[in-house]
């Protein structure tokens, strides 16, 4: 017998749209159908509504130390922006101590998620890749991680990381079920790069920009891919910003190679331009790899239609404008990387991919949802609806504008970069596990309500079975 019936809405899958009623028991969905019986059961009229599956975020950082500060979201207020948004999980970064393990990571980061809102997973980031990080990496999987982060950018600091041990590091992820992720940007080129600018004087946030250049990223992106190929392991290339990296890709996708790429709402709405905002402002959209020349976004929404980036993610990495993103006043380099986008993420994608006709609204679920989930080692259970999985439902109103301002946005920063922007698509509710996370502008799901999830990567997940 069923708790909650969701009652004449369109189920959109990321096979297809059909007409169904959603019935949920306890903390699962227990049938998808049309007129399911009601007996007894709360029954909620969605007609008008669009059912998703709990939207997946694999991308972001909470309560994160980064260049001497913290992001401004923790994971109170960031689980309240995301869930705001339609967002029912995260697989967000453990950042390794470079003098501790892998393990105490993990350990840190479930203490800081003890005010989830909302289901997580979590990802180590690996700042010291030592013989000892090596020796534990194996047991990652049997704590819940499938996934481990490994940087070629930033140079001079614990997060870069050598390609030899990069390398290795993709073989032991290879024999352990570990899945690699990268941050493809060449560390040399831009402390060279950025080097320079400060000697000539050049310390504006645009300069942020214009010393990461495209081909920075598209070598690094070739050279993950290609040491990939050596070690014979699947990769993932996260926060894919440019045409010139996403080739890349194709190309090893030509190959068969088992690529999976990411990219991110930043891109698609914002540029090279928002950096040379007057005076500071710029700072606010200073993140890694940077925002490029908007004659990058065609080719990054055909990577989406053609399913060569498989998923969306926010990179949501949020810092204060003021007392944060000033440090680098007179120095871009010393700006903190990043930027909030976990609660706009959906609506970006609704309003300029679905809305526009560029991807259908089944490909928004997959790269929202069930292409996460099965990338990121939980699929059944999250990123469908479907009987037996946890009924994580969005109530999408596919009309509901909404204008972004700070005042109304659910997060813990003093601005958004998302400022005037009018989106069309919102949810109206949201279900966590069969109970009410979000309605009507308000976040009912209390600190503390998340569970943390399990993941296992699945070896070998060929690219292809996630297209
Ligand atoms: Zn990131």
């Amino acid at each position: 017998m069923s708790d909650l019936v969701l009652a004449g809405g369109t189920v959109v899958t990321a096979e297809g749209s059909f007409r169904a009623d959603v019935a949920v028991s306890g903390e699962t969905i227990e049938a998808v159908g049309l007129d399911l019986p009601h007996d007894g059961a709360e029954v909620v009229d969605v007609s008008g509504a669009r059912l998703m599956p709990g939207f997946i975020d694999g991308h972001t950082h909470m309560d994160m130390p980064f260049g001497g500060t913290i992001t401004a979201d923790d994971w109170d207020t960031g689980t309240a922006a995301a869930v705001a948004g339609g967002t029912t999980m995260l697989v967000d970064f453990s950042l390794q101590d470079p003098d501790g393990t892998l393990a105490e990571a993990v350990e840190t980061w479930h203490g800081k998620a003890e005010k989830s809102r909302i289901d997580y997973g979590l990802h180590v980031a690996i700042t010291n890749l030592d013989e000892d990080a090596k020796r534990e990496l194996p047991s990652l999987p049997g704590l819940g991680v499938a996934t481990v982060k490994i940087f070629m950018a930033y140079k001079g600091t614990p997060l870069y990381t050598e390609d030899e041990d990069l390398f290795e590091a993709m073989q032991i992820a290879r024999e352990c079920g570990l899945l690699v992720l990268v941050h493809a940007e060449n560390g040399d080129a831009i402390a060279k790069l950025q080097e320079q600018a400060l000697a000539r004087g050049d310390t504006e946030p645009r300069w942020h920009a214009l010393t990461r250049p495209e081909a920075v990223e598209a070598e690094a992106t070739n050279r993950a891919i290609r040491l990939a190929e050596v070690a014979d392991c699947p990769l993932l290339v996260v926060h894919v910003s440019c045409a010139a990296s996403l080739e890349e890709i194709q190309r090893a996708h030509a190959r068969g190679r088992p690529v999976y790429a990411e990219t991110c709402p930043q891109y698609l709405v914002f540029s090279d331009a928002d950096l040379a905002r007057p005076g500071f402002e710029g700072a606010k959209y200073v993140l890694s790899p940077p925002l490029r020349d908007p004659s990058n976004r065609p080719a990054l929404w055909h990577g989406l239609q053609a399913q060569d980036l498989h998923i969306f993610g926010s990179d949501h990495c949020s810092f204060n404008y003021a007392g944060q993103k000033d440090l680098g006043r007179d120095d871009f380099t010393l700006i903190p990387n990043g930027a909030p986008g976990v609660e706009e993420r959906p609506a970006v994608l609704w309003t300029h991919g679905v809305l526009e006709g560029r991807i259908s609204e089944n490909l928004m679920v997959a790269v929202l949802s069930t292409n996460q989930a099965k990338v990121h080692g939980m699929a059944g259970r999250k990123g469908a609806i479907a009987p037996g999985a946890d009924a994580d439902i969005v109530v999408w109103d596919p009309d509901m504008t909404v204008t972004a301002t700070r005042s109304n946005r659910h997060g813990n920063v003093d601005y958004t970069p998302y400022e005037g922007m009018t989106f069309t698509g919102a949810p109206a509710s949201v279900y966590l596990r069969g109970r009410l996370a979000y309605q009507d502008g308000q976040v009912l799901s209390e600190p503390g309500s998340g569970r943390f999830v399990h993941r296992t990567f699945a070896q070998p997940a060929p690219a292809a079975a996630v297209r």
